[in-house]
């Protein structure tokens, strides 16, 4: 990096180009993000927000990740919640049927955070298709983790816009760095109020250097995969209901105990997301599985701590 690029505003151009070849897109679909999260937010003020003629209503298949409530709520649209299916499965027949002609958004996550399940790719076309007047979002922040991509049918559905994060698999989080890829045309409303200058240039540069590593993800995916078997053992060991995930954590149910076990777990140095206020997640936390050595000493402080606990 020279100092007049860091005493200058950034020229997005080259970092785009670079981005937009690495997931195989054309650059005029790609739109860099401060982190996915500033994404999430542009799609409530380009879509909710602007939209005043109606009362703009966002689709939320839940349980589902926060900012979508938060974003939606920043901008005082209706946010539609849609329960799962028996185990977390994705409930195409009762989205499809919550689409309204206020239906400006609707928020799909894949693999999804917290459960780690998938929505299918043609449950996704089926939506897009259903909601001609929505930006259907399939937010892929963990896909690298097991999922396929929705990346390669957008020419084919022009209101659906994928979400990329450097945050997860490309360990980036810090950075702050993620892009919204889409058609032009629906990239638009979104463009119109980003902030010309959203992307501080240590990140781009960073995200440069990430793309341009081609060993790293790979064996980082296979050591979360790894990891997550680990995990799935351990929880059958225990007795915990576990759901198998294609994300990089696991969503585990152990109980009324979920509140103590996660202040246990930190106490020994292991932290763990209590999910229990989540709905439908009764008595879940969420335990990543990251590295092979903090996912063995998660299950070891898992072990000692279930082995202390007496009340289910
Ligand atoms: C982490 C996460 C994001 C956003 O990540 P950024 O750090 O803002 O790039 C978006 N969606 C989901 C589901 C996430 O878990």
């Amino acid at each position: 990096m020279t100092p007049a690029e860091i005493a200058t505003y950034p020229d997005y151009r080259e970092p785009v180009c670079a981005c937009a070849g690495y997931f195989g897109v054309d650059p005029d679909w790609l739109l860099l993000t401060h982190g996915l999260d500033e994404g999430i937010l542009m799609m409530a003020i380009g879509l909710l927000a602007k939209d005043k003629s109606t009362d703009a209503e966002a689709l939320i298949p839940v349980p589902a990740f926060d900012p979508y409530f938060a974003a939606a709520a920043a901008v005082g649209a209706r946010p539609v919640l849609v329960p799962p299916l028996s185990d977390f499965g994705f409930p195409t027949e009762a989205v499809l049927a919550s689409i309204s002609p206020r239906t400006r958004l609707v928020f799909l996550n894949t693999p999804n955070n917290p459960t780690g399940q998938l929505v299918p790719k043609d449950a996704i076309a089926q939506i897009a298709k259903a909601a001609p007047n929505a930006l259907v979002m399939a937010d892929e922040a963990y896909i690298e983790f097991g999922g396929e991509s929705f990346l390669d049918q957008l020419p084919q559905h022009r209101n659906v816009i994928v979400g990329r994060t450097f945050s997860k698999a490309y360990g980036l989080a810090g950075m702050r760095v993620g892009c919204v890829i889409a058609h032009p045309e629906a990239l638009d409303q979104l463009r119109d109020v980003t902030p010309v200058f959203n992307m501080n240039i240590v990140a781009v540069k960073a995200m440069q250097a990430a793309i341009g590593d081609a060993e790293f993800l790979p064996r980082y995916a296979a050591e979360v995969c790894e990891s997550r078997q680990r995990l799935y053992a351990a929880c059958r060991r225990l007795g915990l209901q576990y759901w198998e995930s294609a994300a990089n954590f696991v969503l585990v149910r152990v109980g009324e105990r979920a509140e103590a076990l996660v202040s246990a777990l930190a106490a020994r140095g292991v932290h763990v997301r209590d999910r229990s206020r989540d709905p439908y997640c009764v008595g879940c936390v969420r335990i990543t599985a990251g590295i092979r050595a903090h996912t063995d000493a998660g299950i070891a402080a898992l072990d000692e701590v279930m082995a202390g606990s007496a009340s289910r």
